[in-house]
């Protein structure tokens, strides 16, 4: 694997990974290659971030980006007083809403320009899932990575992999992951997201309002939490979609959140890792590590075999994934064995196949914000049908359902992934 573990769960901004983090990344990334001279910046926004771009705030995250600001950094509650800040002689967004770069639907070109308009630098750009940025042209299969002590490249080397060892997948993803840093701050990197994901579904469950954008989409975490009654047995099944309405309505509203894989799809995770916390018994902080390791695991073998760009293959990339990466945690934080837990994750994208991107107004609200609490809650029944079952074996394995899934989205028209074109973005009025 060429992906490292921190790369699927980072610390982000809303309301987007592919659209808002990684145009983020990019344009403070170009302010490192633009010369000394430069009087002016432009951004050129093309395919899926120019059709979506308004709605994901795409133009605004480059803005900020060319201010130096990270996404990671950015203090969340200054964003609309950073960029009132901002010279529009000197940083402007455009955006190019029929034209599409060769490489990914998600292309941007950054450019350098001196005080006669004079083109100094230009640098094309890719957000390819996630927050991840790609410079055009570069060539991620020959990047260097280290070498790590258990290779593998699908879901059936790893199973092979941890029966010939006899390791758990979350100890082959540590282990692995000891080869690009150390153990300390791969330590550091999980304490921090599993606090910010903390962070961010109490900051959703104590906020109510409208959120921004113009759809007039009513925050419902908190009432939803206050409403619960204990003494139902479905309850735990209630919490969890509160949890993830609170994580994607912070998410909408441009809040801070870790990206699970993507951040139209951040709220699945954490409400899976607080189900187990707060309703299964003998739950502890090993359980937590063991859940977060094994997620990332399964969300790397999505990244590097398939997609998890909306704009690539449509939302089973990104809730689809998620519910996958959930539900597989989810047995390993049970202590549930590696077949099991590649059943769960199986088991979780099966059903999500197809799932098309088609956000109304080109905001990360409808479908997406509901379609995190149904994904958490599918995420939990996925994962007790693979743990109670008699017979670990299963027909489709997660390597099928990962191929499944990528030329699914490749045979999908660009209407359903993510460009506002098709589906409920053109048959629910936007008032
Ligand atoms: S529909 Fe799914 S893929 Fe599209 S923006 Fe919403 S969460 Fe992301």
């Amino acid at each position: 694997m060429k992906t490292s573990l921190v790369e699927i769960f980072k610390v982000g901004l809303g309301p987007s990974s592919s659209h808002t983090v990684g145009p983020m990344k990019a344009a403070r990334h170009f302010l490192g290659l633009a010369p000394a001279e430069t009087a002016r910046f432009e951004g050129h926004l093309f395919g899926s971030l120019a059709l979506t771009g308004k709605g994901h705030a795409t133009d605004r995250a480059v803005l900020l980006g060319m201010q130096g600001e990270t996404p990671e950094g950015v203090d969340v509650g200054r964003v609309a007083e950073l960029l009132e800040a901002i010279d529009p002689q000197r940083f402007s967004v455009h955006f190019h809403n029929d034209e599409w770069m060769p490489e990914h639907p998600n292309g941007m070109k950054l450019r350098a320009l001196d005080a006669e308009g004079m083109c100094l630098r230009e640098q094309a750009y890719y957000s390819v899932g996630g927050g991840t940025i790609r410079l055009a042209g570069e060539d991620t299969e020959t990047r260097e990575t280290p070498e790590t002590p258990h290779p593998y490249g699908c879901a059936d080397e790893l199973l092979r992999l941890g029966e010939e060892k006899n390791l758990p997948i979350w100890r082959i993803g540590l282990e692995n992951e000891l080869a690009w840093r150390p153990q300390a701050e791969i330590d550091e990197w999980l304490e921090r997201i599993w606090r910010v994901m903390q962070e961010c579904v109490e900051h959703g469950l104590g906020t109510q309002g409208t959120l921004p954008g113009g759809l007039q989409v009513h925050r419902r975490a908190r009432s939803l939490a206050a409403a619960l009654d204990p003494q139902d047995g479905l309850s735990p099944l209630d919490w969890v979609q509160a949890f993830a309405l609170a994580v994607n309505e912070e998410n909408a509203a441009g809040g801070r959140v870790v990206t699970a894989p993507t951040n139209g799809a951040a709220g699945i995770v954490p409400a899976m890792a607080l189900y187990y916390q707060r309703f299964v018994k003998g739950a502890d902080h090993e359980g937590i590590r063991r859940f977060l390791l094994t997620a990332a695991v399964l969300g790397q073998l999505y990244k590097e075999n398939a997609s998890i760009s909306g704009a690539e293959v449509g939302c089973q990339g990104e809730v689809g994934v998620a519910c996958s990466m959930a539900a597989g945690g989810l047995v390993a934080a049970r202590g549930g064995s590696n077949r099991r837990i590649e059943k769960a994750a199986e088991i979780g994208m099966e059903h999500h196949l197809g799932l098309t991107c088609d956000p109304i107004g080109g905001l990360v609200q409808i479908p997406c914000i509901e379609r995190n609490a149904l994904g958490a809650a599918q995420a939990i029944l996925a994962a007790r049908l693979a743990i109670n079952e008699s017979r670990e074996g299963h027909k489709v394995s997660l390597d099928k359902v990962i191929k499944t899934m990528l030329t699914t989205g490749r045979d999908m028209q660009s209407i359903y992934k993510e460009t506002s074109q098709g589906g409920l973005a053109v048959n629910v009025a936007v008032c």
